[in-house]
This record gives C-alpha cells, structure tokens and sequence, in this order.
C-alpha cells in the first residue's frame, strides 16, 4: 500500500530525512518511535504534502501511483488521511460540514453521488457516540475552542467517518488523559481492518499498550536505526532510546 524508498527530505536547506525506507502492507498497523527531533514529524508532513519540505533524493508510492506527484487534495480523495499532533482550528467552519464536504469529495473522487442526508447523520451520530463526543460538537466551528482530548478526539472521529485506506496518525496521543487514551486507542483500532493500514507515529509506548503495532521502527536522526514488532516499543520504554544509537554507532 505504501512504499517510501531511500526518502531524504530538507527543511528550509538542512537535511532532515537521511534514507528511510519502509513497506507497509494492506491490514498492518505500524509504530513510528524515536526521541525528539528525530524527524517523526517531519516524515508525516512529506506524506501529508505539507509545503516547506524539499524531497531531495527517494520515492514514495501509495497503492503504485507516486505519492510525491500528488496534490493535497488528491492523495485525501484517493484514501489517505492524516490526523495531526497539534490539529488545526478551522473558524467559521461546521465540523458536520467539514465531515460532510470530505466524505463528499471522497464518493466524488470514486464517481460516487453525494451521500443522502439520512444515511450521513446516521453515520455521524454512531461514530460520535463511539468517540462519546457529544453531538453539540457537530455545530461547533472545526476545533474552535476544543481541549486538545477533544481536538484528537475529533480527528478519529474524521477517520471513521471517512474511513481512509491508509490512517497516519502523528503524536495523537500527546496531551491525553487515560480517559481520552483509552477512546482514541479504541477508536484507532477499530479502524484495523484487513484492506486498511495504518502508520502512527508515536514518542511514547503506553499507547502501544492499548494499540498493539504489527511492526515498530525507531528513527533517529533521520534513519530507521532499528526495526521489530512491539516487543521493541517495551524494550524502549524500560530502556530509552539511547542504546539504539549507541548500537548502531558500534556498527
Ligand atoms: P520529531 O517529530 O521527531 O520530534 P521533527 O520532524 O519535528 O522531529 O523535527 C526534526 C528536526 O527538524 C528537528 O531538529 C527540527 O528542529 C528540525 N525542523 C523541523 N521543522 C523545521 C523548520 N521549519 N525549520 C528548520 N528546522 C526544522
Ligand atoms: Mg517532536
Ligand atoms: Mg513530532
């Protein structure tokens, strides 16, 4: 489903990425880890499209089309959705309208007519209540206002209404309570399915708790230094992330 290959990407002339390479498949979750600054964020904003990233050298395919070639608009219509560290507040804006004009553009992009207004609030209103959001959310401007629970509460609520082939979620747990940890993780997971994957990037191991990774790979320093399933995100925890760079400066 998505192939980055030998990807370095720059900020503003310095290199951040150095030669990440990583195959995930239809139906695997996958854990980005690493210490701060390590470039975490900096990989989700070259697959999100964010301006300000220079790819330098490497290749990104999504489901064989090439990634890099795609507008922002084009990779959300062909399946792919970001939910962010620190998501936008969009003034002015109804997230039942934000839902309902994605979902529609979406249906669009796949030569689908727009989805019935009964059909879309029994949707809606089934994936709230699963987030236990209350419906006063819906008429509220998109993230206006929100705690940041509530922010990454709504960007869940996001994928499962629009259901994406590929879910990456950036620090998505950063700032929660238990409480709000144990919806989101219940919400992320509920999105697992077989022709489904997802790539969440993570600083922490306690969300890995409650979602348990297929794979986990650390990136320090704008490299995957060490790649294994979740038992690594435990060894990391109890360990830190200094023995992975010593290890591979011994190398
Ligand atoms: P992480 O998410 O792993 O904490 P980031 O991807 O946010 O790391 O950042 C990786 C490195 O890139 C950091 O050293 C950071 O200072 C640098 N960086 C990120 N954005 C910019 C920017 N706009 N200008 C200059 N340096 C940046
Ligand atoms: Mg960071
Ligand atoms: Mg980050």
């Amino acid at each position: 489903m998505l192939e980055i290959k030998d990807l370095h990407a720059s900020v503003e002339g310095s290199e951040i990425l150095k030669g990440i390479t990583l195959t995930i498949n239809p139906g695997e979750v996958h854990a980005i880890m690493g210490p701060n600054g390590a470039g975490k964020s900096t990989l989700s904003a070259v697959l999100a499209g964010r301006d300000g990233y220079e790819v330098t050298q490497g290749s990104i395919t999504f489901e064989g089309r090439d990634l890099l070639e795609m507008e922002v608009e084009e990779r959300a219509q062909a399946g792919m959705l970001m939910g962010f560290q620190y998501p936008v507040e969009i003034p002015g804006v109804k997230n039942i309208y934000l839902l309902k004009s994605a979902l529609n553009a979406q249906r669009a992009a796949r030569g689908e007519d727009e989805i019935p207004a009964p059909e879309f609030m029994k949707l809606v209103k089934e994936q709230l209540a699963f987030m236990k959001m209350d419906p006063s959310f819906l008429q509220r401007a998109v993230n206006e206002g929100f705690s940041g629970g509530e922010k990454k509460r709504n960007e869940i609520l996001q994928m499962l209404v629009l259901q994406p082939k590929l879910a990456l979620l950036d620090e998505i747990d950063s700032g929660l309570d238990i409480d709000a940890m144990k919806v989101v993780a219940e919400g992320v997971n509920s999105l697992r399915s077989a022709d489904r994957a997802i790539l969440m990037v993570t600083h922490y191991q306690r969300l890995l708790n409650h979602i348990a990774p297929d794979q986990v790979h650390v990136l320090i320093n704008g490299r995957i230094a060490r790649s294994g399933d979740r038992h690594l995100a435990e060894e990391l925890e109890a360990r830190g992330y200094e023995w992975v760079t010593e290890e591979e400066s011994a190398a």
